[in-house]
């Protein structure tokens, strides 16, 4: 796709802040209960905190209950990319930002109607926008 983003690792580490460099380029992980966007609840839209690529919107924001920010689908399917993430003993689907590769979090199959997905999104990945 024309519009993906890539960056030196260096540009990186350079641009995002250290959590926010250690989730998206390093696939780690907040913890629960502790980004600002787990118990957001307002209207508006939730970027890519890599590139700034719409990703997920209020309206499907929902409260797991998890600690991280939930939502049942992306704003726009071609917004996210998904691939299968055997780590840490576990047999899960990571999902990341299409347009700069930035690791999101994973998607799981225990959502709310109408889709049944529950995406768990860290919200070291997201920036709010009204
Ligand atoms: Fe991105």
């Amino acid at each position: 796709m024309s519009d993906e983003i890539e960056k030196s690792d260096e540009e990186w580490r350079r641009e995002l802040t250290p959590e926010q460099y250690r989730v998206l380029r390093q696939k780690g992980t907040e913890r629960a209960f502790t980004g600002p966007l787990w118990n957001d609840h307002e209207p508006g839209r939730f970027l890519c905190a890599g590139c700034g690529a719409e990703l997920f919107r209020a309206e499907e924001k929902f409260e797991s209950g998890s600690g991280w920010p939930s939502f049942t689908r992306p704003a726009d399917p071609r917004a996210v990319a998904s691939e299968r993430d055997s780590s840490h003993g576990m047999d899960r689907v990571e999902v990341h930002c299409r347009r700069c590769g930035g690791h999101l979090g994973h998607v799981f199959q225990d959502g709310p109607p109408p889709t049944g997905e529950r995406y768990c999104i860290n919200s070291a990945s997201l920036k709010k926008a009204r």
